[in-house]
């Protein structure tokens, strides 16, 4: 088997630099829309804190840890890496386009099929967790929650759930979840007596599951007031809405909402006489979009908005891009710690558990490509490459490619399995489709169904067989099978669940930037989209540090006046990736 060098075409990089001279740095702070391709935005102006005059990162000025980020260039191009001596030809890779992130608040879809619904009212349904292998049970009941009246056994009735009578499960669920979310509980404790959230009254919209559940309940510990929606019609665990509802939290939420219900929902946490929301924590921008729709004179009394997808975060840039963003926003998709642990690990402890459900595949010594060697990629190859696979990637970026030189390229002929984890779209299209050999699992990591051309295997001459849950069969007219994952959506989130420790981390950031907005001192936060700061990002990272009995080395006072750093950090420059 002829294992071939791929001519590294190289990318077309377009890197510029900086006034400075500097490479510019590259951080994702700024959505990968198209209208950014190929420009390298500012770098921090200084690493003192320089105030770079990009609008959409700008440096709250008495803070200098919050200075400005670097936002990303993005290399349209196509170039394949390996590194031992032979020849093969490069899948066929086009230009980032990203159309379907152009979406806006008034380009909402309106009256469309339910099915679809998870997708188009919700894209963050792609890139943030849903649990679509939640424990939650299928209840017969099909009575819709809005016509049952229910209490809980304080007699509130502020809440509208699938059947309160789920507590007890639920609460079980909340508290498995707790013990694998050190970080929420240590806020917890570090709080009694302290309340940096007293009097914020916090209205949510995100998946409600065991782990948002433990979220929620830190907040209200921390001395908020909350109500919460679901961000995704399909991910809502009923039994932690039922313990979230018993505790007193007025939830709005169920599994298999129609898209009516949905808005509903979310207009019953926002919409109550005398009680004007302070905060908001969205995930995927449709509580804030609700908000600004309908309520557009709530955002008088709104300290700000912390988001967490890469979707609701490529919202509010257009909205501040636009000029109308009317409060400070905090962008927790792009703190470090959460890239690093949401990409990096969750891919690679979730990949195997959505290739195994879904295929039941033995992958020892089976061939797969990964294409995109970012950190999803680099995740997704460790775990395949552990189970025994042989790994090969694709990249178009030569950096990423030479960190996966140790993975040798090979033809899409030979191979067992394709996955995806560009954030591109087309990166595997019918030709390549065509080629691959009978068996061939192709499925994707990446936040939207854009990555493989799903919609050129809808022709004539091929047939489709769903042949399990999310697993779909597409045969060719000479009978060759392709296995199709979940439609080229998101594997991980569409037929597995994702570990919770990942989901503390992100949880912990939400919370810290919760704090850091209320409690922030009028004139820092400006009506901008902001990263956590720094030292707050690395003060997620310590609270996780003790579930591993780990401690840090500690700057001696030469050491730390050497590097010019504080002892108690930051360690590392804004715009440390
Ligand atoms: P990244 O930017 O670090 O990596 C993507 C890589 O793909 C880059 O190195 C880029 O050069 C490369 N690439 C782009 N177009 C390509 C092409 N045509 N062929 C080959 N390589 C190409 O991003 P990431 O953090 O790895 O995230 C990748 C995607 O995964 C994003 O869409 C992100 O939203 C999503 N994501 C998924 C999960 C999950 O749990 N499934 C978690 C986090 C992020």
């Amino acid at each position: 088997m002829s294992v071939q060098l791929l001519s590294a075409k190289m990318a077309e990089v377009d890197v510029k630099v900086s006034p400075s001279e500097e490479p510019a740095a590259v951080s994702p702070v700024t959505p990968k829309a198209e209208e950014n391709q190929n420009e390298v935005l500012k770098t921090e102006a200084s690493a003192a804190g320089g105030n770079p005059n990009s609008s959409s990162n700008p440096t709250p000025s008495p803070s200098p840890e919050l200075a400005e980020m670097p936002q990303t260039a993005q290399h349209n191009g196509e170039s394949l890496v390996n590194r031992d001596g032979t020849v093969t030809e490069a899948p066929k890779m086009k230009k980032i386009q990203f159309a379907d992130q152009k979406q806006e608040f008034n380009k909402r879809p309106t009256k469309i099929g339910r099915r679809s619904l998870s997708r188009s009212i919700s894209q963050s349904s792609t890139d943030s967790y849903s649990s679509a292998a939640s424990y939650t049970d299928s209840s017969d009941d099909e009575t819709s929650p809005r016509d049952k009246q229910q209490k809980n056994s304080k007699g509130s009735s502020d809440f509208c759930i699938k059947n309160i009578k789920q507590t007890d499960f639920g609460r079980r669920e909340i508290e498995i979840a707790e013990q694998e979310m050190p970080a929420l509980m240590a806020l917890r404790k570090r709080a009694q007596g302290e309340k940096p959230l007293a009097g914020a009254k916090v209205v949510g919209c995100t998946h409600i599951t065991a782990q948002t559940a433990v979220l929620i309940e830190t907040l209200t510990a921390l001395g908020a007031q909350c109500r919460w929606a679901a961000c995704n019609i399909y991910s809502t665990q009923n039994e932690v809405a039922a313990a979230l509802a018993e505790r007193g939290l007025s939830v709005f939420a169920w599994k298999g909402e129609s898209e009516d219900d949905f808005w509903w929902c979310i207009d019953r946490c926002v919409n109550l006489e005398g009680w004007q929301p302070k905060m908001i924590l969205d995930d995927g921008g449709d509580l804030t979009h609700w908000i600004y729709k309908k309520y557009p004179n709530m955002f008088k009394k709104i300290k700000g908005i912390v988001e967490e997808s890469v979707t609701g975060v490529h919202r509010l840039y257009q909205l501040s891009k636009a000029g109308k963003l009317c409060v400070p926003a905090m962008n927790v998709n792009d703190s470090v710690t959460k890239q690093k642990f949401d990409n990096l690990y969750c891919c690679r402890e979730s990949i195997l558990d959505g290739l195994k459900r879904t295929t039941d595949v033995m992958f020892g010594g089976k061939q797969a490509v990964v294409c995109g060697y970012g950190e999803v990629g680099k995740g997704c190859s460790a775990a395949l490459k552990a189970m025994g696979a042989i790994v090969y990637v694709t990249e178009i970026d030569p950096i990423c490619a030479l960190q996966g030189l140790d993975l040798v390229i090979h033809t899409e002929q030979d191979l067992s399995s394709v996955l995806l984890s560009t954030g591109n779209k087309n990166v595997v299209v019918r030709e390549n489709l065509d080629r691959m050999k009978n068996g061939c699992i192709v499925c994707n990591m990446g936040h939207s169904n854009t990555e493989i051309d799903v919609a050129s295997l809808r022709t004539p001459e091929l047939t489709w067989e769903r042949v399990r849950s999310q697993v779909d069969h597409v045969i060719w007219p000479d009978g060759k099978r392709i296995v199709l994952l979940a439609e080229g959506r998101l594997l991980n989130l569409s037929c597995s669940t994702v570990p919770t420790f990942v989901l503390s981390i992100t949880a912990t950031t939400q919370a810290l930037a919760l704090i850091e907005l209320y409690n922030a001192p009028e004139g820092r936060y400006k009506q901008d989209v902001y990263l956590l700061p720094k030292k707050m990002d690395e003060y997620v990272a310590s609270l996780h540090l003790p579930t591993f009995d780990a401690h840090l080395t500690e700057l001696s006072e030469e050491q730390a006046k050497y590097l010019g750093l504080n002892k108690n950090g930051p360690f590392k420059p804004n715009y440390y990736r």
